[in-house]
Order: C-alpha cells, then sequence, then structure tokens
C-alpha cells in the first residue's frame, strides 16, 4: 500500500469488525444492512466504509447547482454523501430490485433514477447546457472500460468524471510512455482529458470484498482540442494496431498500413516497441494512416 492509499477501518456495515489486525477510528457506512443480496452479474461490491466513502465525496466535491450523474447507485451510499452539497442527481441503475430501496431513501431529495444499462443510455438527454454533466460512479468492473470508450464520445456533455475503478484500469489511464501500462486506452483517454489518480481503495472497504485493489481516478476533459488535425478514429486503429501485439516492433505491426520508410521519416525507429512512444509520435503515425489502408 502507498501514501495514497486509504486505510479502511475494518468494519463492514454491520459495524462488526472484519479484520483485527486494522487500525480503528473510521466510521462503517451510516446504511442501515438491507435483504439484498449482492448480485455478481452486476458487479456489486458495496462501498461500506463511511471514511472512504466521504473521501470519494470531498473529491468531487459537487456543488449545490452541479448536474451530476451517478452510474451504479447500488444502495445509495454514495449518493448520499453527494446530496449533502444539495446537488440534484440522475442515477443510472441496472438492477430493478434496488430501484424501491433508493426511491425510499431519497424520497426528499432530488433523484432522478432511470433503470437502464448505462452502457445503451443517452447521455445527452440528461445535459442542460455544453460540457454540463458530473459523472461519477463506483463501477462495476466489466463495464468501465466500455463505459469509458462510450463516455469519450460524449465529451461535449461533460465536465468531469470520477470513477473508482480496478487499480490496474486507473493506471492504464494515467500511464506515461516508457511503460506497461501504456497502451490504447491511456492514448485515447490522454489526448482528451487530463487524468488523475486519486488515491488507492483496499478491498475491505466494500462488502463482498473484491479480490483486487482499487483506486479513484478523475477525467477531465480538456478545454481546448489536441491536436485537432487527428482524426480519433484514425488515431484509435493505429493505436489498435500498434499495440495489437505489445512484444512485436513497430515495424511488425504496422507492416501492412505504414511504410518503414514513412515511419522513419517521422524520426521513429521502426524496429522499437509501441509502448516507447508518446502521444504525439502516436498522432503523428496515425496521420500517415490513408483511410483505405486502414480500412476506414
Ligand atoms: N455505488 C454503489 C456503492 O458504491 O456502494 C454500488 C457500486 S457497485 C460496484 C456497481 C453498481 O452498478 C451496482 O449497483 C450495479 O447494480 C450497477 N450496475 C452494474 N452494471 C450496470 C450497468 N450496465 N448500468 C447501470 N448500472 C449498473
Amino acid at each position: 500500500m502507498n501514501d495514497k492509499t486509504l486505510k479502511s477501518s475494518g468494519r463492514n456495515r454491520q459495524g462488526l469488525s472484519q479484520n483485527k489486525g486494522q487500525k480503528q477510528g473510521r466510521q462503517p457506512s451510516k446504511h442501515r444492512p438491507t435483504t439484498h443480496a449482492p448480485r455478481k452479474r452486476f458487479g456489486q461490491n458495496f462501498l461500506t466504509d463511511q471514511g472512504v466513502i466521504t473521501a470519494i465525496a470531498r473529491a468531487i466535491a459537487p456543488s449545490e447547482s452541479d448536474n451530476v450523474v451517478e452510474i451504479g447507485p447500488g444502495q445509495g451510499a454514495l449518493t448520499d454523501a453527494l446530496f449533502d452539497s444539495g446537488c440534484a442527481i440522475n442515477a443510472i441503475e441496472i438492477d430493478r430490485d434496488l430501484q424501491s430501496q433508493l426511491r425510499v431513501m431519497f424520497f426528499n431529495r432530488e433523484l432522478t433514477l432511470h433503470n437502464a444499462d448505462a452502457l445503451k443510455f443517452d447521455f445527452s438527454k440528461l445535459s442542460k447546457t455544453a460540457n454540463d454533466l458530473r459523472v461519477v460512479g463506483n463501477l462495476p468492473y466489466n463495464i468501465s472500460t466500455p463505459l469509458i470508450f462510450k463516455l469519450l464520445e460524449n465529451l461535449g456533455l461533460i465536465k468531469d468524471m470520477h470513477f473508482m475503478l480496478q487499480k490496474e484500469v486507473v493506471d492504464r489511464l494515467a500511464a506515461v510512455p516508457g511503460t506497461k501500462a501504456w497502451g490504447r486506452v491511456s492514448v485515447m483517454t490522454q489526448i482528451d482529458c487530463e487524468v488523475e489518480s486519486l488515491f488507492e481503495v483496499p478491498p475491505e472497504a466494500f462488502f463482498p470484498s473484491p479480490k483486487v485493489q482499487s483506486a479513484i481516478v478523475r477525467i477531465t476533459p480538456k478545454s481546448d482540442p489536441y491536436r485537432p488535425e487527428c482524426s480519433r478514429r484514425q488515431l484509435s486503429k493505429l493505436v489498435h494496431l500498434a499495440f495489437a501485439q505489445r512484444r512485436k516492433t513497430l515495424r511488425n505491426n504496422l507492416k501492412d498500413v505504414i511504410a518503414d520508410s514513412s515511419i522513419e521519416e517521422l524520426g521513429i525507429d521502426p524496429g522499437c516497441r509501441a509502448e516507447t512512444l508518446s502521444l504525439d509520435q502516436l498522432v503523428d503515425l496515425s496521420l500517415r494512416l490513408t483511410p483505405a489502408k486502414s480500412g476506414g
């Protein structure tokens, strides 16, 4: 665990200590236990550590006028903390069985519940002005990457995003060139957004506990388009090919779409691996892809 790890109190939602060796002092979640059995297929690992919940809400710091969209409110742990600011929340929850609980819990709050799959949801219907949505969520691990790609296509609606994700995914989002984590997700996110890995959250902060470490990431769309001459579609194709076989050289991965000489003209060694290239070098390469050659 590094300095950015929030230690859990080791208390579950009934307030019972789960791990005698851990530090005390944090509060269990304010939420009373319910009869809802967590569903694995919906990635239901509910946050139960009030200290962690408060830290996430503080990082998001919503204001009363914010247009907050929560993906997967679950049993309302984070929702409740966000409501302390007086903001209105649109929440998208796929599990119909959680709806009535959420309605009762937040009967006197400005909660609009959408019983929907976030991957198919039309986010434009929640937006009132450009870049007004503050999207948040403790995301189910199985949908996190496709959902982030979907939101990247809707950046004109979004002010910022704060997500709890598997730490490994946050590492890839925030990766720097020359590391193993640098790849398609890092490139496609960082070309249009600033990415900050905020802090890690241990498995004991959830019920049931996931097998992996989690982390909170903040993703903020850039105010001015970066390298606007670069088609994001072409860049996506380029990185898909360039990182297809990470151990192979650029020459090998791109042999059907860009000639060695063309790579060399950019001052890039065709014998290098894609993970050593900067964002700008990958953008430069994508500009050498002809639509016909890249199949687009
Ligand atoms: N926010 C709650 C918390 O932190 O305790 C619950 C987080 S739990 C990791 C993920 C939540 O997302 C669950 O409530 C689950 O039912 C919901 N969910 C899963 N897949 C979804 C999808 N495709 N669209 C919307 N919600 C989804």
